[in-house]
């Protein structure tokens, strides 16, 4: 049986140009810097960021809690989103590997209010810890998915500039947001000081995700993914991949876009869910199950019988994520399979 997943775009399998790359990428032991192929990413990466350096590591919690320990002193309080990545999915990495801790802003849409983000941070007082860094998540998963605007960011840098503070930008999906909103990366980010995107979600790349910085912010992170265990050697085998996912893997997802907001306009006419609307819409649709409709646990145990498989994100409320494994066809099967389950099992008025 055909599987169509929709459960994260983390799911995608490598290309064959992939697999190629990785079997003649030239390699070194990039501990002393010296595989080439991890220097040509993260060159590659610097450049379309329009940065000054950039740093290749395992995985976008990695790269986010690397970049938090570069920043932060022990005590040091860290703004953050509510529904953020960095303090919901990363098992408190930042208090348990930084000794920091995280102020929480509300983020319904993505956003913090900034009136609230300028209170949140800390004066100079004895009793107080210092606020050492303003963290971002675009697009905003759990928000939707949703783009966050270049204007909004530079919003946030206008007031962190103000206090000192830098401003850091979990973009696992940036290119999402870019692609989205036709923004090019280097103006997207113009204002963060120093971000992260990750190569193993819709890009397609097996592994990896890149910090992108100044120069010696990232010489900093540098020693910090040594001090996790995070110093690779052949790393090249994998950061092909990560080449040809920036160079081949970007464009096309607009595809996925689309995917998502046909997906989205089928399910609108489930009688029985709400689909949540969003601003700016990406590769994500997320849906309510109204009291009377089958659960989310149950929808999916349904649903994974027909091969398609789906994000339960809590009792009533599903993900779904487009990507480069599921075709527009796809999506349609599915929408019409939550359909006729949903409607079948419906209860209500
Ligand atoms: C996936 C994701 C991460 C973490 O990446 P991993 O490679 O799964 O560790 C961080 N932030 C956001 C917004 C993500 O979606």
């Amino acid at each position: 049986m055909k599987i169509i997943d929709l459960r994260s775009d983390t799911v995608t399998l490598p290309t064959d140009e992939m697999r190629e790359a990785m079997m003649k990428a030239k390699v070194g032991d990039d501990v002393y810097r010296e595989d080439p192929t991890v220097n040509e990413l993260e060159e590659l990466a610097a450049s379309i960021f329009n940065k000054e350096a950039a740093l290749f590591v395992v995985s976008g919690t990695m790269a986010n809690q690397v970049s938090i320990m570069t920043y932060t002193q022990r005590g040091d309080e860290v703004i953050v989103g509510k529904n953020s990545h960095i303090y919901n999915y990363e098992v408190g990495a930042m208090a348990a590997l930084s000794g920091v801790q995280a102020f929480p802003l509300n983020d319904e849409n993505g956003m913090f209010s900034l009136d609230e983000l300028e209170s949140a941070i800390r004066s100079e007082n004895i009793h107080f810890p210092k606020t050492a860094l303003i963290t971002l998540e675009n697009t905003h998963n759990r928000a939707g998915g949703v783009a966050l605007s270049k204007e909004y960011i530079d919003e946030v840098a206008n007031i962190a500039d103000k206090y000192g503070i830098p401003v850091y930008l979990d973009g696992a999906r940036i290119f999402n947001a870019c692609i989205a909103l036709a923004v090019s990366p280097a103006k997207m980010v113009e204002r963060v000081d120093a971000l992260m995107f990750c190569l193993s979600k819709g890009l397609s790349a097996p592994i990896g995700s890149v910090i992108v910085g100044k120069r010696d912010f990232i010489e900093r992170a540098r020693k910090m993914r040594k001090r996790l265990g995070g110093g690779m050697r052949q790393a090249g085998v994998i950061a092909a991949c990560g080449i040809v996912a920036l160079n081949k893997m970007v464009d096309r997802l607009k595809e996925d876009h689309e995917n998502a907001e046909l997906l989205a306009k089928e399910l609108s006419e489930v009688k029985g869910i709400i689909v949540e609307p969003v601003a700016v819409r990406t590769n994500m649709v997320y849906f309510m199950l109204l009291p009377g409709a089958i659960d989310a646990p149950e929808l999916a145990k349904r649903l994974l019988e027909r091969g398609i498989k789906i994000g339960v994100v809590s009792k009533r409320r599903v993900r779904l994520v487009t990507h480069k494994d599921v075709l527009k066809e796809d999506v349609i099967e599915a929408a019409k399979a939550i359909k006729e389950v949903v409607e079948s099992t419906w209860r209500g008025e």
